[in-house]
C-alpha cells in the first residue's frame, strides 16, 4: 500500500556531535502511535522520493523527535544532516512496528539494550509513565564507540534523580576509556557479569524481559548469550523474554 505523507517542518536540530543529531519535526496529523514504533522519514530528490524508517524518539505529539546518525556514503542521512531549522521534511502519516512495551512480556525488571541510535525508542518510552507502571526496575544499557556518542545524558541523569534505585543507566564505550562507563562491548559486559553487578539485578528468565535495538551484530551476539540463559524471543504464540528491533 502506498505510504501517505505529511509535510513536516524542522522545529529544532540538536547536534550531539559531528554527524549525530536529533531533528524535532513539527508534523501534526501523524496518527496516534505507541512509543517504540517507527515512521518513515524522507525528502524529495530529483530522482525519487528518498525515505527510510526511523524510530520516533519521543511520544506521540504534534512535534516528533528523530535521533539520527549520518552514515558515511549513505543515501539519505547526509541529506538529513544538512537540513536546518525551517526546512521541509516528509514524515509518514502512520507509525508501525511491534517494538513496544505492549508487545513485551511482563517482568519485574526490564533491560533496554541499545547500540548507537538504537537508544531512540527507549527515550520515547522513558518519557512516559507506562514503563514504570509495568516494571519495577528499568536498566538502560547504551553501547557506543566514543564518549561523544553518548547522547541524552542530561535527560537520563534527570530520570535517575527521579526514580533512584529503580533506574540504572549503564554506558558501555568500546573505543575509549571513559569514567563512569564500562570499557568494551555489551556482550563482554554480559559475559563477565559487570552489567548485572552494576545494575544490582540478575538477567534471568524468572525476573526479567529484554528489549534490544540497533546494530545487527550486537543483536545476534546478545541473543545467543540470552539463549544460553534460557531466554528466547517473545512471540504471541510462544511467550518468551526477548524483543528485538534490527536497524539494518
Ligand atoms: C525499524 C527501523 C528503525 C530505525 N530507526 C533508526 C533511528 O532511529 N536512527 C537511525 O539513525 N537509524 C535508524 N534506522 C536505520 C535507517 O532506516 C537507515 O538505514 C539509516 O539511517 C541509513 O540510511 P542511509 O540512506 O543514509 O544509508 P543507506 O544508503 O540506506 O545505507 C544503509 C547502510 O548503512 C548502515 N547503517 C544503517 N543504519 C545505521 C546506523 N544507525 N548506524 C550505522 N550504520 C548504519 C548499514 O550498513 C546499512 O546497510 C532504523 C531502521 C529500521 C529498520
Amino acid at each position: 500500500m502506498a505510504l501517505q505523507w505529511i509535510s513536516g517542518k524542522i522545529a529544532r536540530k540538536h547536534v550531539w556531535s559531528d554527524g549525530l543529531f536529533t531533528l524535532s519535526v513539527h508534523c501534526p496529523g501523524v496518527s496516534a502511535f505507541e512509543s517504540g514504533q517507527f515512521l518513515q522519514v524522507g525528502v524529495e530528490t530529483p530522482e525519487k522520493h528518498l525515505h527510510r524508517p526511523y524510530s520516533v524518539a519521543s511520544p506521540h505529539s504534534e512535534t516528533l523527535d528523530f535521533f539520527i546518525v549520518r552514515v558515511d556514503g549513505g543515501e539519505l542521512t547526509p541529506r538529513l544532516w544538512s537540513l536546518e531549522v525551517g526546512a521541509s521534511i516528509d514524515v509518514s502519516a502512520k507509525a508501525t512496528g511491534g517494538f513496544t512495551l505492549s508487545h513485551t512480556p511482563e517482568a519485574e525488571t526490564i533491560w533496554l539494550l541499545a547500540t548507537g541510535t538504537g537508544l531512540a525508542p527507549y527515550i520515547a518510552m522513558l518519557r512516559e509513565q507506562t514503563i514504570w507502571e509495568r516494571h519495577k526496575n528499568v536498566v538502560l544499557v547504551h553501547g557506543v564507540r566514543y564518549a561523544t556518542d553518548l547522547a541524552y545524558l542530561e535527560e537520563l541523569s534527570q530520570i535517575k534523580e527521579e526514580y533512584g534505585g529503580r533506574f540504572h543507566f549503564i554506558p558501555v564505550v568500546s573505543r575509549a576509556e571513559v569514567q563512569g562507563a564500562i570499557s568494551g562491548r555489551i556482550t563482554t559486559a554480559m559475559e563477565n557479569g559487570s552489567l548485572e553487578s552494576i545494575a544490582e539485578n540478575a538477567m534471568t528468565p524468572s525476573n526479567c524481559a529484554v528489549m534490544m535495538c540497533g546494530n545487527p551484530q550486537m543483536l545476534d551476539d546478545v541473543e545467543a548469550l540470552l539463549k544460553d540463559r534460557g531466554m528466547l524471543r517473545h512471540k504471541k504464540s510462544a511467550p518468551g523474554h526477548v524483543v528485538v528491533e534490527r536497524y539494518w
